[in-house]
């Protein structure tokens, strides 16, 4: 593994040193998802911390469905998160844990407080909580903050006995109603909510707030380095309240990280899910989604993502990083890996005219340039075959160094030379078939005598062989560069041409039963992989992962 640090590193070096705060202790982090969606390649980013710091410092990194609010959750996602990361490379052994399972100590631990005179039953209403919230020069104000706590404790626990209705009361810490940061003044710790938990059932009425709940469940899992993205920088101060406040048997450490963002594409499971729900897109695994059962679907390796996780740092100042740096890291992976194959999408018929009627033979095609050790292939060829309707024109352009009338010698790859000769037509006009002849002299693609070959090399599928394919291509699918920016309608700003679906490919044989999810390189087309879904014995569906040609620039 390539050496890397960061901030984060350093600090938990620092931590773990003689002297420091966890000194002589193993490095113990946690991936906390809420099981309301898929993974997209945000969490990405954080799993690659959460569970490659951990790694790197010799840990343990520990999956924690955080299911504290009894919003809804699903066991579909639970399975689906679970897959996710285990595909992508990653394993918590037997530390998984749900954040529910807690409650019983959470609530055990807000009892503690309550008795220690550091938090309160609180009856403002919700509009009175606004009212009395303060601003920056007023602190804010509860007439509640004094309550015997002999009261809070009879209120709090009849609370969770349901015997109020929702919004009635609320528990609150005690600590300073002045605070410039308004986290801490005096935070919101349990609510009550009358609603089913997707693992508690009806058992709670009572929920234990994100800022309360989360840090007691890191300590009792005995994590010692909580990482999490930016926009909990502000709750650290709660954060570190709560653990020094409550017994817990340890005391974490928060450190933020700046949260992804890719330009083109939202990395919000709301708005992803309003995709899904609307039917905008295909599914969660839809190939132009930026989750992560939509990116293995589109073609993308758990290597190329965990090498731009890798690439794109960890800072602490947010950054929007393009798209096509993601496709890059695909394409490089790729290039060093995927098998070569020839696929026409959008066939001609090219007739050998001096080649005999009936007979076939094979060539032998080379699997993969950049690996010696993936050998090569046979391919039938005959006098029928398909070639890349762009890569004829009755009239030549300027430049044109393919198939015209009198053209340039061109290769067919591992096979033969060719020279077109003419095109037949059909009654509109229309070219329904490129006529050429080959050099018998030429067999593997090269001339006998050592001619400079002037045209180029072209892909072809031999036509008695070759089998009919779906091919789909994707574009991005927002139009707009930040659809995720807070003043846009990320729903106006979709792409209406991010897919293309093809239908008549034709592909060379082998491609007939591709693997589902298997990644090849059609030459000169792009990446494309057999799709995990839809694609079939006698129904090959492949989707385009990327396009050959590197957009992305460097600096
Ligand atoms: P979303 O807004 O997509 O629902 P979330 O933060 O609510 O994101 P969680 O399931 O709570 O989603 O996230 C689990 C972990 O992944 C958290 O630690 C969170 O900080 C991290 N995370 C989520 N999105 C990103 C992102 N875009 N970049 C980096 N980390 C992220
Ligand atoms: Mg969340």
């Amino acid at each position: 593994m390539e050496e890397t640090s960061n901030f984060i590193h350093d600090f938990i070096r620092e931590d773990i040193a003689p002297g420091g705060r966890f000194a002589g202790m193993q490095v113990h982090t946690r991936f906390p998802p809420e099981p309301n969606g898929y993974l997209h390649i945000g969490h990405c980013k954080a799993l690659c911390i959460d569970f490659g710091t951990a790694e790197k410092f010799g840990g343990i990194c520990n999956l924690r469905m955080d299911d504290t609010n009894p919003a809804k959750e699903d066991t579909e996602f639970v399975e689906a998160i679970q897959e996710d990361i285990h595909w992508l490379g990653f394993d918590w052994d037997d530390r998984f844990f749900y954040g529910s399972d807690y409650f019983e100590q959470t609530y055990q631990y807000a009892l503690e407080l309550i008795e220690k005179g550091l938090a309160y039953v609180c009856e403002l209403t919700p509009e009175q909580f606004r009212e009395y919230r303060g601003d920056v020069n007023t602190p804010a104000r509860s007439p509640w903050r004094d309550r015997p706590k002999e009261e809070s404790l009879d209120l709090f626990q009849r609370m969770r006995a349901g015997e109020f209705p929702e919004g009635k009361y609320t528990l609150r810490a005690k600590i300073d109603l002045s605070s410039g940061n308004f986290n801490m003044r005096d935070p919101v710790l349990y609510r009550i909510r009358y609603i089913e938990h997707h693992r508690q059932g009806t058992k709670w009425c009572i929920f234990p707030m994100y800022d309360f709940a989360h840090p007691i469940q890191d300590a009792i899992e005995g994590v010692t380095h909580s990482l999490c993205s930016l926009e909990y920088e502000d709750h650290r101060p709660l954060y570190d309240w709560v653990v020094a406040n409550v017994s817990v048997p340890s005391r974490p450490r928060q450190i933020e990280f700046a949260r992804l963002g890719i330009n083109y594409t939202v990395l919000s499971k709301r708005k992803l899910r309003k995709l899904v729900e609307e039917g905008l897109v295909s599914g969660w695994d839809d190939p132009r989604m930026p989750t992560l059962c939509g990116l293995r679907r589109r073609g993308y390796t758990a290597r190329s993502i965990r090498n731009f996780c890798d690439r794109i740092g960890v800072a602490k100042v947010s950054s929007t990083v393009e798209f096509g740096f993601l496709e890059h890291c695909l394409r490089e992976d790729l290039n060093d890996t995927a098998l070569r194959a020839m696929a026409v999408l959008r066939p001609v018929k090219l007739t050998v005219t001096n080649y005999p009627e009936g007979q076939t033979e094979t060539v032998e095609v080379e699997n993969n340039p950049n690996d010696p050790a993936a050998g090569t292939r046979q391919v039938a060829f005959s006098r029928n075959l398909y070639v890349e309707a762009e890569d004829f024109l009755p009239e030549p352009v300027p430049k044109f160094k393919r198939l015209y009338p009198n053209g340039p010698e061109c290769r067919l790859k591992g096979a033969y030379l060719i020279r077109c000769t003419g095109c037949v037509r059909d009654e509109s006009g229309a070219v329904t078939e490129i006529l050429a002849e080959y050099d018998p002299a030429s067999r593997g693609g090269d001339p006998a005598d050592g001619r400079k070959v002037k045209g180029a090399t072209l892909h072809w599928v031999d036509a008695a062989t070759g089998v009919d394919a779906e091919v789909r291509l994707y574009s991005n699918l927002f139009a707009d560069e930040s659809p995720d920016a807070a003043d846009k309608d990320f729903l106006a700003c979709l792409n209406p041409d991010s897919l293309e679906v093809l239908t008549g490919c034709k592909l060379e044989q082998m491609l007939g039963d591709a693997k589902p999810g298997a990644d090849f390189q059609f030459l000169r087309m792009g990446y494309f992989c057999a799709d995990s879904k839809d694609s079939a014995p006698g129904h090959p569906v492949f989707n385009r992962a990327a396009a050959l040609k590197d957009g992305f620039k460097k600096g």
